[in-house]
């Protein structure tokens, strides 16, 4: 059993700005590590860098904040290195949809075991406001200040196409279906990518709580079949007057470490090093 006290890190001070969604992807995420009973020192959590990616500093489990766009690739190496463990990864979307989408499309089809929580605050927030690849259409901001001209990357659709298991979007002010989306990601047995609608309350005046709060729905089981990937993809593309959050699609298939030989016997730290390592080292001398 393990409590929201024990993962609460008393030697960092959370510096997000106050109202900040990210707030509710820490609760969420601390709640539902506790309901899966997952030990602290048997939980990773890797970042790459932004607002959203000093979430490792703020909860006490062991962590890893790697480069810009950067979170799945060290997260990948930690499960496949200790597949016992588990790994959450979280970033924000310029980190994640920006630098760091051939990363994403890549982790998404070899479907390695662990979760990815996207902080979708549809700006950057730590480099002050600028518009980002998830940003509306026409949204206007110091980088573009007559308004976009691309239409926004769709982490949703993306995650479908390039073959994660596990795909559903959240709202960070809608805490206890946030903490059971990140729930089922962890129980979940390979990729699994959450897109958490993350209000940045000091820089995006468009995409605000009260934005999210008319327009979410939550998805019902009874009005959308998991396993149906296309109608999963039509639900993608839903985006003006409403927006769906829950599970979008869910599917079964062999993961990355269930095909890698060498993981057969346990996790590679449980294996013997069979080489003497003097002379591994040798080698990169
Ligand atoms: Fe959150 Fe935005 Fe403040 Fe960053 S700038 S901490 S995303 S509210």
């Amino acid at each position: 059993m393990v409590t929201l006290a024990e993962l609460a890190e008393p030697n960092h001070t959370v510096t997000w700005c106050p109202g900040c969604g990210d707030f509710g992807i820490l609760v969420a995420l601390k709640q539902a590590l506790a309901k899966a009973s997952v030990e602290p020192h048997q939980t990773v959590v890797c970042s790459g860098v932004g607002c959203g990616s000093k979430l490792p500093h703020f909860i006490k489990t062991y962590g890893y904040e790697g480069l810009h766009g950067r979170s799945l690739p060290p997260a990948s190496a930690i499960k496949m290195a200790n597949h016992a463990l588990t790994v959450v990864a979280v970033g924000g979307d310029g980190d994640g949809m920006g630098i760091g989408m051939g990363h994403f499309v890549h982790t998404c089809r070899r479907n390695i075991d662990f979760t990815y929580i996207l902080q979708d605050n549809q700006i950057y927030g730590l480099t002050t406001g600028q518009t980002s690849p998830t940003s509306e259409k026409g949204y206007k901001s110091k980088s573009t200040p007559d308004g976009v001209i691309e239409v926004p990357v769709n982490p949703i659709a993306t995650a479908i196409v390039s073959g994660a298991t596990f795909v559903a979007r959240g709202f960070s002010g809608n805490l206890p279906h946030l903490s059971d989306l990140i729930y089922q990601g962890i129980q979940h047995k390979g990729f699994a990518f959450i897109d958490v609608m993350q209000p940045c309350v000091t820089w995006n005046k468009l995409n605000t709580y009260d934005y999210f709060n008319k327009k979410a729905y939550v998805l019902k089981p009874e009005d959308h079949d998991v396993s149906d990937k296309h109608a999963a993809l039509k639900l993608a593309d839903e985006w003006a007057t409403r927006i769906p959050i829950g599970v979008f699609y869910k599917t079964e298939r062999l993961t990355y470490g269930d095909e890698t030989p060498q993981l057969k016997n346990g996790p590679l730290v449980k294996q013997p090093i069979k080489r003497e390592l003097g002379a591994l080292l040798a080698e990169f001398e």
